[in-house]
């Protein structure tokens, strides 16, 4: 593969930084509220229906409105995809990596613009808007260049007298369903990886985020994709998702969001209908209840630091954030008390304000589930931080943490998808361990320790897709640790890593008899 690096994060103690990124939030800023149409085939299509799109910091503030698809314009972009196909299918490998380069770069250039959109649409604080639009970039150029290493298959013998080939062809139509927590880097990566392979899709950005995906459809136009390759059409789950995942043209579906989602889209797939003939492919990502394990032997500041930026960085709303941590008890009360002092010291408020840690969480829903959560916890566990949440102006919830919580309470068990994690105690290491599978996810998880048996101990029997030494449970980076989980977690299909693209094509053998 061509050398890939990643992205580096902007460091924001740097005063030009600084102003530039305040200066993308008020080139920003001047164009909230626009209105954002459907592309289908190239063609703009405004719909009396409408998705508005509101800042989760300011509920008042419309960030921007988008047209919303029926299933009369899904069927169009379904028509669109499918015809498309017929020509993309048959680009080169060089020619479609080219245009994922180009539009890296153009991002690159308008770094900052993506990711103050990130912190208006989403909530975003500066770092993790960074971070978000960084990994965008990340997808961009490591699928591109990941095709050019799987464009001519891989390599079969031949025995005197043939040829063998073993080449890697393009699937069909894929529906592109984004999740909002990662609503650039997510949605950039999943429907190039399906563009770069020789795909087409229909891109439906979750409804809370579909500005940003608009703005990247954009990119995508401007760095020289046809017409037809990716159709830009945000709608509703019901009308349009299953819609589409049901059309007998569909091909596969990429999915990242919720348990229940995912099953759901997961068993409708496997259904065939009229006129389909194959059976679909999903690739899902889905939930986690991610643990970090302390062990007696550890560097405790480090422990408690990673607890604490993994449970509330962008909220918790991470599938990787981690929501629970199992202590060895020897470690116990200090580890507590460090958890409980460094979350008080947490600053929570707008992300416009970059001294802010902890913004908001995604939407009323969002803020609801988390704080009925938050009731339970109080039912079953010691609570040391938070707990309270002000809905007044935006949907801020505070990061909250209980101790002393027994293993089978709900708050150990459910994906709660914010910023409240949940402690307890374990005898010894192998207990630990034993606590951190005890869940029907397996996405992160990471292991606080010194300790190098245990470490290996761990490496073997802990459970999870990412697993992480002596640091936190969140931030996989594109081409360094490919990010995917077992279990309820999802297909283990590892985005960022080597065998991601594979998923988005089959495999056909050409034998020629000289
Ligand atoms: N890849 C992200 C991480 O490693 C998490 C992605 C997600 O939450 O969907 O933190």
């Amino acid at each position: 593969m061509i050398s890939y690096k990643h992205e580096p994060f902007t460091d924001f103690t740097v005063n030009t930084n600084t102003e530039a990124y305040k200066a993308a939030l008020e080139l920003v800023k001047n164009q909230l509220g626009n209105h954002y149409p459907l592309v289908i085939n190239g063609e703009r299509i405004t719909t009396e229906q409408k998705i508005n799109s509101y800042n989760p910091a300011k509920k008042s503030e419309l960030i921007g409105s988008v047209s919303k698809a029926t299933q009369e314009l899904a069927e169009k972009a379904m028509t669109s995809a499918y015809s498309t196909f017929q020509e993309w299918q048959y680009i080169s490998a060089e020619v479609r990596a080219n245009i994922l380069f180009k539009a890296a770069a153009i991002i690159r250039r308008r770094k900052h613009e993506f990711s103050a959109w990130l912190t208006y649409e989403a909530g975003k604080p500066w770092n993790e808007a960074d971070a978000d639009t960084a990994e965008a970039i990340d997808f961009l150029e490591y699928y591109g260049r990941q095709m050019l290493t799987i464009k001519d298959g891989q390599p079969v013998e031949s025995r005197p007298g043939e040829r063998n080939r073993y080449d890697y062809i393009p699937l069909g139509v894929g529906v592109i369903i984004s999740p909002w927590n990662f609503p650039f880097a997510i949605m950039a990566g999943t429907t190039v990886a399906a563009v770069v392979t020789g795909n087409t899709v229909l891109l439906k950005p979750a409804s809370t985020t579909p500005v940003i995906a608009y703005k990247f459809v954009e990119v995508l136009e401007e760095a020289g994709l046809p017409a037809g390759v990716v159709n830009f059409i945000p709608g509703s789950g019901a009308e349009v998702g299953d819609y589409l995942v049901d059309h007998p043209l569909t091909r596969f579906i990429s999915f990242t969001g919720s348990r229940d989602v995912g099953l759901r889209i997961n068993q409708r797939a496997s259904v065939v209908n009229e006129g389909q003939i194959w059976i679909k492919r999903v690739i899902a990502e889905m939930g986690g209840k991610d643990t970090i394990v302390v062990d007696k032997e550890a560097d405790l500041e480090l422990a408690a630091d990673s607890i604490v930026k993994s449970a509330f960085g962008f909220s918790g709303q991470k599938c990787s954030a981690c929501s629970r941590a199992v202590i060895v008890e020897d470690v116990y009360d200090e580890i507590v008390k460090r958890v409980e002092e460094k979350t008080k010291a947490l600053h929570v408020g707008s992300p416009l304000d970059p001294t802010n840690y902890t913004g908001p969480v995604i939407d009323q829903a969002a803020f609801n589930k988390i704080t009925d959560y938050i009731e339970i916890g109080k039912q079953e566990g010691r609570l040391i931080a938070g707990g309270t949440a002000d809905q007044s102006e935006g949907y801020f919830v505070h990061p909250t943490v209980f101790a002393d919580v027994s293993v089978d309470a709900r708050i150990m068990k459910e994906e709660i998808f914010g910023p409240v994690v949940a402690i307890t105690k374990a005898a010894n290491f192998e207990e630990a361990i034993k606590i951190a599978n005890a869940t029907d996810y397996g996405l992160t998880g990471a292991v606080i320790s010194t300790n190098r048996t245990n470490i290996e101990y761990a490496r073997q029997r802990f459970h999870v897709g990412n697993l992480y030494f002596n640091r936190g449970c969140t931030g996989a980076i594109v081409g360094y640790q490919p990010f995917g989980g077992f279990n309820m977690s999802g297909t283990d299909s590892k985005a960022g890593g080597p065998d991601y693209l594979q998923l988005h094509v089959q495999a056909k053998t050409t034998s020629e008899a000289l």
